[in-house]
């Protein structure tokens, strides 16, 4: 039941007001200051305020200013109460933020509806503002609103030169879940997982849904140690967790997991695909793990550098090459260092995909849309393990695209990628040209 605060200099009226409001089920508590009724609203649970205009010491205006300008209290509804004869002061009030006024003396029935209106409309504009930052469905933080909600705790983070952590995770293979037991059943283990996400974090940390199966966590005031064992806690819990499906089988899913740290002045975006990049670490060192971004292995980002490796490759001109698009740095590492693997994986990377944006088109052209899927796919995880960045984001939007079945935008999206694809698969030819065969 909703609770009320009373608040009038007069002992007559507040024990009027507690007797009419107690009779129609309200839970009635008193203040006969303004002072006593700040006080109570920071220290209780008040749903409501009936606040008198007039007051000696501090006024209902006053009052009701303090109320309106604490994030803590400026959404508890307030009722004034005046004599009739203060149209000044109800204007005030009203511009102020009240959300209604009933003249002193009241009649019961009118009070009553007054409050019942307000207390509705409170209830519509919080639905509505639930419907506007949640997602649909698992309640948590939507896109726009963990975009918006990050993007303070950066501001506050870099203000107090505090440590924060974005961290991004995607389920592994949830299509096949989806394929094998159903869309509804795919839902349900959505809800799990978001729910295993509220639990394992922290009520200060902030968390959203921003893809299909794609989750995205900014914690604030936290160290990587400290963001590592939380991660590993939600990897394992997920490994865990199981969800019953239609034939009674125990379903259970992984989820591969990127993080990183915010330094100086690193925007949101610039995070997120810090972390995307650590999340294709996991996936492509075989999923259901935490990935770190690895700043060290990312410092060429511009694909028309010519990346320095190490040191000992600077000296040595022979093994410096350039591939455009490729952030070597990344694509080494991501073989422990083994730079002759990792030109045998360029080999291989040529002979298997130089015909993609070819292939991609005519899958398109025949409406084969899960070979086209299964084509961009694939090329989103290879193109991340050789350090293709642009690539596999180009790839990663065609992926979602087709997900979403956005047929409209296939070709545009084919062609766009179909230019990266181009410039790797160019730079491979002329670096390897004598180890690789036109496929
Ligand atoms: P990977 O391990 O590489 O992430 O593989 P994956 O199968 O999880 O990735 P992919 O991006 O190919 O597939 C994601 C799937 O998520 C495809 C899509 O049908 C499903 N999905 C996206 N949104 C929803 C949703 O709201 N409900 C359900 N049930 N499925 C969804
Ligand atoms: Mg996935
Ligand atoms: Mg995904």
């Amino acid at each position: 039941m909703y609770s009320i605060l009373i608040v009038d200099d007069a002992k007559d009226s507040l024990l009027l007001l507690d007797h009419d409001l107690t009779l129609a089920g309200y839970t009635v508590l008193s203040a006969d200051s303004g002072a006593t009724a700040l006080q109570r609203i920071e220290n209780e649970d008040v749903d409501m305020v009936l606040l008198d205009i007039y007051m000696p010491l501090m006024s209902g205006l006053e009052v009701l200013q303090v109320i309106k300008s604490s994030s803590k209290t400026e959404n508890i509804p307030v009722i004034m109460l005046s004599a009739s004869d203060h149209e000044d002061k109800i204007v005030a009030a009203l511009e102020l933020g009240a959300a209604d006024y009933v003249t002193k003396p009241y009649i019961r029935n009118v009070l009553l509806a007054r409050i019942n209106t307000t207390f509705k409309l409170v209830e519509k504009t919080a639905s509505l503002e639930q419907m506007a930052q949640k997602d649909f469905l698992t309640g948590i933080n939507n896109r726009r609103n963990f975009y918006s909600l990050a993007k303070k705790a950066i501001s506050i983070g870099q203000r107090h030169q505090e440590s924060l952590i974005i961290a991004m995770c995607d389920i592994d293979f949830f299509k096949k879940v989806n394929d094998k037991h159903g869309h509804d059943f795919g839902d349900k283990v959505l809800l799990n997982v978001s729910e295993i996400l509220a639990n394992v974090f922290r009520d200060s940390d902030i968390i959203g849904r921003i893809g299909g199966e794609e989750f995205a966590m900014c914690l604030p005031q936290t160290t990587m140690d400290e963001a590592l064992i939380a991660c590993e806690r939600l990897r394992v819990n997920i490994e865990h967790s199981k969800v019953v499906a239609a034939d009674n089988d125990e379903i259970s899913v992984t989820m591969s997991i990127g993080l990183t740290q915010l330094q100086h002045e690193n925007t949101l975006g610039e995070l997120l695909t810090q972390a995307d990049q650590a999340l294709y670490q996991s996936k492509d060192n075989g999923r259901n793990q935490v990935s770190v971004y690895d700043k060290c292995s990312a410092v060429e980002n511009d694909p028309n550098n010519s990346p320095l490796i190490t040191e000992q490759q600077a000296v040595d001109d022979s093994t410096t090459k350039d591939y455009p698009g490729i952030n070597l740095s990344t694509g080494i590492n991501n073989v422990l260092g083994d730079e002759n693997l990792f030109e045998q994986i360029l080999v291989m990377f040529y002979q298997d995909h130089a015909q993609d944006e070819k292939k991609l088109v005519h899958a398109v052209a025949r409406d084969d849309i899960s070979t086209a899927k299964h084509l961009a796919h694939t090329l989103k995880g290879v193109a991340s393990s050789i350090g293709a960045m642009e690539l596999f984001q180009k790839a990663k939007i065609l992926d979602e695209s087709i997900n979403e079945q956005e047929n409209e935008r296939y070709n545009e999206l084919i062609s766009l990628l179909g230019e990266k694809l181009s410039q790797v698969i160019s730079g491979i030819e002329k670096n390897l040209a004598e180890k690789v065969d036109c496929p």
